[in-house]
């Protein structure tokens, strides 16, 4: 195998949790955080308590119950512990999450010192989030905190990533998601040795340094002792595009929803989009405001997708998941 010089690490790690056929639920994990994003909470069983406990930032495409029946999972790990759990989706969803919460009852509350708060992120605009936020010691009464401007166009951000979306059409308004890594810094292992360094962990603080800006006179850790100057190191590493992950479920056919997720997902490294119906059964496709295969992987090359993973399968086609792989894999082919 040949040696390769730049050395790549992906930073969004994204696997579907109940695979290609059951409810929608994407789990991703993100290099050097511990904080995990979920994007729909379908039913959540297959994820460890462990795993559930990282998850920090939800995006919910919509309130149909394969979409949203995960909550009450996401809920029973946290209550007790001292947590916050940003949750974006369409207008409607504080009410569904206050309902979700009014279904039991909070007496015990005064028992805990902890504090867990859910903050609903409703996305009225592409510009506009009307903001709400239920916390266990209130009893998780609805407590809101007005409308809030989104900056360039992302809803969440972390220096790792960025959560962004697009109001796209349903039945109702439904959200698709892209997570942005905003750069991405890759180490040179030929420059590395040829500088009389070692590859290892050490390169961490160095790539977090050049991601995160700092100026040239910044002291960096070198792996036996001593430090030299960021500027100096500069050269060892290669500031790149970030890797993007978009996700669109649940959407029909329209020539408005193929343009907002062409701009939302373009360029993206994985899109996962689901492929509901085959292409013979077209007609059911529209009729339930969701995907064929053929549009699924169409939609896909007009993003310019580096890969492309359908999913939301409909069970009716349980034993054929070989054609309906066949069938997106042709339309994205082109
Ligand atoms: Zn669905
Ligand atoms: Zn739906």
């Amino acid at each position: 195998m040949a040696r390769t010089n730049k050395l790549v690490t992906s930073t969004l790690r994204p696997r579907l949790v109940n695979g290609r056929f059951g409810d929608p639920a994407l789990f991703v994990e993100v290099a050097h955080e511990r904080r995990a994003l979920l994007l729909d909470l379908g039913d959540l069983a297959r994820l460890s308590a462990r795993d559930l406990l990282r998850v920090g930032a939800v995006g919910v495409s919509h309130m149909h119950m394969d979409h949203f029946i995960g909550f009450d999972a996401l809920l029973r790990v946290n209550v007790g512990r001292d947590a916050q759990v940003d949750i974006v989706g369409p207008v409607g969803l504080a009410a569904c999450v206050g309902a979700k919460l009014g279904g039991y009852t909070w007496d015990l509350v005064d028992r805990y010192t902890t504090e867990l708060s859910f903050v609903v992120h409703e996305v009225e605009a592409p510009d506009t989030v009307k903001r709400t936020r239920f916390r266990f010691s209130q009893r998780f009464a609805a407590e809101a905190e007005g409308l809030v401007p989104v900056q360039s166009g992302a809803v969440l951000e972390t220096p790792h990533w960025r959560l962004c979306t697009a109001i796209l059409a349903h039945h109702g308004p439904c959200l698709g998601f892209a997570i942005e890594e905003p750069v991405r810094v890759n180490v040179w292992r030929n420059r590395v040795e040829a500088a009389g360094l070692e590859v290892g962990p050490w390169l961490k603080a160095l790539k977090a340094a050049v991601r995160d800006g700092l100026p040239d006179h910044t002291p960096v850790a070198l792996p036996n002792e001593g430090t030299r100057e960021l500027g100096e190191l500069r050269p060892l590493v290669s500031v790149e595009r970030g890797q993007k992950v978009g996700y669109v479920t649940d959407v029909a056919d329209t020539p408005g929803n193929r343009t907002a997720i062409a701009e939302l997902c373009g360029d993206a490294d994985t899109l996962f989009i689901e492929a509901s119906f085959t292409r013979a059964d077209a007609d059911r496709a529209a009729a339930r405001a969701h995907l064929t295969t053929t549009a699924a992987g169409e939609i896909g090359r007009s993003c310019g997708a580096r890969r492309l993973e359908p999913f939301h399968f409909s069970p009716r086609y349980e034993d054929c998941e070989q054609m309906l792989l066949a069938e997106v894999a042709s339309a994205f082919a082109g």
